[in-house]
C-alpha cells in the first residue's frame, strides 16, 4: 500500500512538472518596463534588468538558454540593436547560464573577479567573462551610467550591486528580496556578510529596487529587508545562549512585524535553520565552551 502510494505520488509530480516545463517555455517569459530605458525580464522565479540605449543594449543575468534564446530575439524585434554589454550579478549557474546565445564581436562579457575566477575553475557551462574589476566599474552606454559594486562576501562568489542612472535603479540578486522571504534555508549565503552588504547599498542614491527574485521596491523596502535580517540574526544568536536546541529555536522564533513578506509562515523555521547551521558552522558557536549545547 505504502509503495503504491509513493509511485502514485511521484507519477502526480511527473505529471505536474512536465505540464509546468512545457507551459512554461512560451508563456512566463515576459518583459516590463520599470523607468527611463530600464526593462526587465522575467523568467518564472528569475528576474534580470537591462538597458536600451542608441548606442546599444546592456543586459545582466542571461539566466538561462531558454530564456536567454527568447530575451535576444525580443530585443532584436523590439529594438533592433546590438548587446553591446552582458554583466553577470555573480557566479550561480541558475543566473548566469546562457549567455553564450550573446557571444557576437561586439558584445563584452563582465563580472567581478572572483565570479570570473569560479566559472573558469569549475568549469561552468557559461562565457568567462573578459572585463573584470576588484571593487567597483563604470560602464558608460548613451546618457547611461551602470555603477557596478562590490561589497564583500554575501552570496556565492563575487556577487554585485549595480546601479542605473539616470533612473535611479538597483539590481541585486540573491541577497536582497523585497516582498518575499529570504530564500528558504539561506543556501550558500553568509549572513553577517549580507548584513553589511545590504547596509552598503543604503547609502547609493537609488530610488527604485529590483531584485533577482521577487518584487520591485523602495529603498525603504531594503531598509525593512535589512532590519528583518539583524533581527532574525541577533533572535538565533540569543536563542543559542539561551540553550535553545534547534528544534525550540525553529518552534518559537516569531518577527511577526514582518508576517507581510511572501512565504513567512512556511519559510520562517528554514530561515531560522539556515542562521542557525552557519552560526554553528561558520562562527564555531557549536563547540564553543560559553555555550551550553544540548
Ligand atoms: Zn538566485
Amino acid at each position: 500500500m505504502e509503495k503504491y502510494k509513493t509511485s502514485f505520488i511521484l507519477l502526480t509530480l511527473l505529471i505536474l512538472s512536465l505540464f509546468s516545463s512545457t507551459t512554461a517555455l512560451a508563456n512566463d517569459y515576459r518583459i516590463e518596463k520599470i523607468a527611463g530605458n530600464i526593462y526587465r525580464f522575467v523568467d518564472d522565479r528569475h528576474r534580470s534588468v537591462f538597458l536600451v540605449t542608441g548606442e546599444g543594449v546592456l543586459i545582466t543575468d542571461p539566466l538561462n538558454e531558454n530564456a536567454a534564446n527568447w530575451l535576444k530575439k525580443e530585443i532584436e524585434k523590439r529594438f533592433n540593436l546590438p548587446i553591446r554589454y552582458v554583466v553577470f550579478s555573480h557566479n550561480h549557474s541558475d543566473h548566469i547560464y546562457g549567455a553564450k546565445v550573446f557571444k557576437a564581436i561586439e558584445t563584452t562579457f563582465v563580472s567581478h573577479q572572483l565570479a570570473q575566477k569560479d566559472i573558469e575553475i569549475t568549469k561552468a557551462d557559461t562565457i568567462i567573462p573578459n572585463v573584470t574589476f576588484k571593487q567597483n566599474m563604470v560602464i558608460t552606454l548613451g546618457d547611461n551610467t551602470v555603477s557596478l559594486q562590490y561589497h564583500g562576501k554575501n552570496d556565492g562568489r563575487g556577487s554585485i550591486s549595480m546601479l542605473f542612472q539616470p533612473e535611479k535603479i538597483l539590481f541585486v540578486v540573491d541577497w536582497i528580496v523585497v516582498g518575499r522571504m529570504p530564500w528558504r534555508k539561506l543556501w550558500s549565503y553568509d549572513i553577517q556578510g549580507m548584513i553589511n552588504s545590504t547596509k552598503e547599498t543604503l547609502n547609493l542614491d537609488f530610488e527604485i529596487f529590483v531584485g533577482g527574485h521577487a518584487g520591485i521596491g523602495n529603498k525603504s523596502d531594503v531598509q525593512r529587508y535589512l532590519s528583518y535580517l539583524e533581527e532574525l540574526y541577533t533572535a538565533v544568536i540569543d536563542g543559542i545562549h539561551s540553550g535553545k536546541t534547534l528544534a525550540q529555536l525553529k518552534e518559537s522564533t516569531r518577527l511577526d512585524n514582518y508576517n507581510d513578506f511572501g512565504n513567512y509562515n512556511s519559510w520562517l523555521p528554514l530561515n531560522v535553520e539556515g542562521v542557525y547551521e552557519r552560526l554553528v558552522e561558520e562562527s564555531g558557536m557549536g563547540w564553543r565552551p560559553d555555550i551550553n549545547n544540548k
